[in-house]
Order: C-alpha cells, then sequence, then structure tokens
C-alpha cells in the first residue's frame, strides 16, 4: 500500500469517530494505540481529569535526543444546525477530495502523520519524531496544555514543533492571543415606574459593552500594526447577551460575553484589565450608592497565548526548506502552537487542507493536500535520519 492509501485509510477510521468536543475521544485514542502496537511503537497517555478524554504522546527514535514535534487534534467542532451532502462521519471521496468532520481540521494531518510511522520507525533516526496527539483543542487548547506540563519535566526539550491546523502547507509563523471573559451584572430589581429605586442590570452592561467596542474602535484608528494578518491590529468584541424579563421591571441580572485577540505589540491583559478598571471604577461606585450588593464579576472563558516566532528562527528555515516555500504568514485563528512556544519549544503552524473548509458543513481536505503533507513527512524524517553521521 502506499503512503498516500494509507493515509487516506486511517483518515476514514479516524472520520468514523465522533470525536465532537464534548464527547469522549478515547474510542479513537484506542485504535491509534492499537495502530501503533502494529507498528512496534510505544506510546503514552496523559488523560484528563475526568478519565473520559487522552492526549496521546508518542517517541520514535532515540528518546533521550531533542527531536521534532508533530502536533495535532483529535476533537472536532459540532455538526449541530449544519446541512451535510452526505453522512458528516463517514469519509466521502469525490472528485479528488475527502469530505467529512475533521478531514481538514484536522484529522487528515494527524492521518498523514500515523501513516508515515511505519516508515520512521525502521529509519535509524539520530533526531527522534514526536507525535503530540491531543484532545480537547477547539474548547481553548485544553488537552495540549498537560502534554506541554509532561514535556517540560523530561531532561531534555525538543528541538521545535509543528502545529498541522490546516494552512495549505504554507508557513505560519504567528497568530493573535485570545481572552475571552463571562461578565455578569447584578442590579437592583424594580418596578419599571419607579426605575431610579433600582440598579439596570441591562443598563451597567450596555455601557461597559460601549467601553469594549470605544477600545476596539482604538485599536482601528491608532493601535500597533502587524502587517502579516489579514486584520493588522487587535481586534475584540462583544457576543453574546442576555438579561431582563419583563419591559415592566428593573432588570436584575445582566450576562455576556466578549473577547480580545491581541496581536504581538499589545499586551492582552493589560486590555482586560482596562475594561475591569472602567467596571471597578466608573460603574460599581454608581451601583452600589443605590445598592450595595450590586455589582459587576468577571470569570475567565477561554484563553491561549499567541505565536510570533521570528522569521529568521531555526524552525522557520526548516519548515520552508521541508514544505517547498519561500513564504511565511500570520493567520487569524489561534492554536496549540503558542503554548508550544509559551514553552519555550520554537513553533509553527503547517498542516494540509485549508481553514476555509474547517468548521463548516461539507468539510473536505483534496488528497494533493495529502500528499503534500506526507512528503513535507517524509522530508522531516530525511532530516532526522541524516543526522545520524
Ligand atoms: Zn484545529
Amino acid at each position: 500500500m502506499t503512503e498516500i492509501q494509507r493515509s487516506i485509510e486511517i483518515l476514514e477510521a479516524l472520520v468514523g469517530f465522533d470525536t465532537t468536543s464534548r464527547n469522549s475521544n478515547l474510542p479513537l485514542i484506542a485504535w491509534i494505540e492499537a495502530y501503533l502496537d502494529r507498528c512496534g511503537i510505544a506510546h503514552e497517555r496523559i488523560p484528563d481529569r475526568t478519565g473520559t478524554k487522552s492526549n496521546v504522546w508518542v517517541t520514535i527514535g532515540p528518546p533521550e535526543k531533542p527531536g521534532y514535534i508533530l502536533s495535532g487534534h483529535t476533537d472536532v467542532v459540532p455538526v449541530d444546525g449544519q446541512t451535510w451532502s452526505s453522512d458528516p462521519f463517514r469519509l466521502k471521496q469525490r472528485d479528488g477530495r475527502l469530505f467529512g468532520r475533521g478531514a481538514a481540521d484536522m484529522k487528515g494531518f494527524v492521518a498523514c502523520c500515523l501513516a508515515a510511522v511505519p516508515d520512521m520507525a525502521v529509519r535509524k533516526l539520530a533526531r527522534p519524531i514526536h507525535l503530540a496527539i491531543s484532545y480537547d483543542e477547539e474548547v481553548g487548547c485544553i488537552g495540549v496544555r498537560d502534554m506541554i506540563a509532561h514535556l517540560k519535566r523530561a531532561p531534555v526539550l525538543p528541538i521545535a514543533c509543528f502545529v498541522g491546523e490546516p494552512t495549505n502547507m504554507g508557513v505560519v509563523i504567528g497568530h493573535k492571543s485570545k481572552r475571552s471573559l463571562t461578565v455578569t451584572v447584578r442590579g437592583k430589581t424594580a418596578h419599571s415606574s419607579l426605575a431610579p429605586q433600582g440598579v439596570n442590570a441591562v443598563e451597567y452592561a450596555a455601557r461597559l459593552i460601549v467601553k469594549i467596542r470605544d477600545m476596539n474602535d482604538r485599536f482601528a484608528r491608532e493601535g500597533a500594526r502587524d502587517a502579516l494578518y489579514d486584520v493588522p491590529f487587535t481586534t475584540g468584541h462583544t457576543g453574546v447577551v442576555s438579561g431582563g424579563t419583563a419591559l415592566n421591571i428593573v432588570p436584575e441580572s445582566c450576562v455576556f460575553e466578549f473577547e480580545f485577540r491581541t496581536i504581538a505589540a499589545d499586551n492582552i491583559d493589560a486590555l482586560v484589565d482596562e475594561v475591569v478598571r472602567y467596571a471597578r471604577e466608573r460603574l460599581e461606585p454608581e451601583m452600589k450608592a443605590v445598592s450595595p450588593e450590586a455589582g459587576i464579576t468577571f470569570e475567565e472563558k477561554s484563553e491561549f497565548p499567541g505565536l510570533d516566532t521570528p522569521a529568521a528562527d531555526d524552525v522557520v528555515v526548516l519548515a520552508k526548506k521541508l514544505g517547498r516555500s519561500n513564504a511565511h504568514g500570520k493567520v487569524a485563528y489561534g492554536t496549540e502552537a503558542g503554548l508550544f512556544s509559551v514553552a519555550g519549544i520554537p513553533s509553527v503552524v503547517i498542516g494540509p487542507g485549508s481553514i476555509e473548509q474547517a468548521h463548516k458543513a461539507d468539510e473536505f481536505i483534496a488528497v494533493s493536500e495529502l500528499e503534500k503533507c506526507g512528503a513535507f513527512i517524509d522530508r522531516l524524517i530525511a532530516h532526522c535520519a541524516e543526522h545520524s553521521a
């Protein structure tokens, strides 16, 4: 069987497991472990606290030497409310494209990595290749954090990490940082005819939302710029609001969610602090003057650090060489690469397929993309074998 046939066959198996982030990924993990067993390769689970999900960490080659990580997540986004032309959990091939949930994001990459394992196993690698296969990436890069903590305890840190999110095999050296929060505004209810005796939670939430909006206008107007991004400045927005029960009642509660996505020049924590300070210094004193119980609480929802690997870094040079590409770029979406990078492992994002197809109905990956990815991994294997001299 050729490597591309093996990649497609593995992808078919992986797509067959409904690993939407809310589900356990253990059946898929067990499948991968059985496959690795057949290749004679050891593997290690790094489970979550509930025991229903797990990462898998694999080392092929000398474990005491620093090597290269190929990183991919096993979870996928829901298909709820989407209209698919075929069963999203059955890989369907048509016109050189493979359709299925996760085909592009990012079971296609994981399939290419696994398909290359037999080759990695027979080559004498002077430097190891690691597979870092994670869970719960789509809900805030959760799973990979334990795997990175585990790595940091090892005697040697890997040289570099390639995160295979879909980039059409382009070399991506940066993505923005993100922080999202849930805000609960507690007011004081009253009959609406007595409005000044109450604290209107919806109105205070609105004032805070406008504050966030004003900050976003400021970023767009005069914020730092990074021309490699489609939107070359820091952004933010409020995405969900709910509050109030009836028009004749001063609303007691309002809950909303907002986020910031920053370029490397901006400090995301300082921006969140600015919002919190506005709540504490401007809004809460007014609220508490009417009712001491009124107030605003902030709760972290999710966050991931940005990626900002220098274009001259060795990992970028190597990724370009292995990927046969001279260009590099930055992307709008977040990945696990930021976390690897913060842990001291230089990282780039490079993977098959297009982010255009990710998360959508009729998600697909072109067979040609899997071939390109397979060639990239083959060259990485050769690179790791070369150093045996
Ligand atoms: Zn992804």
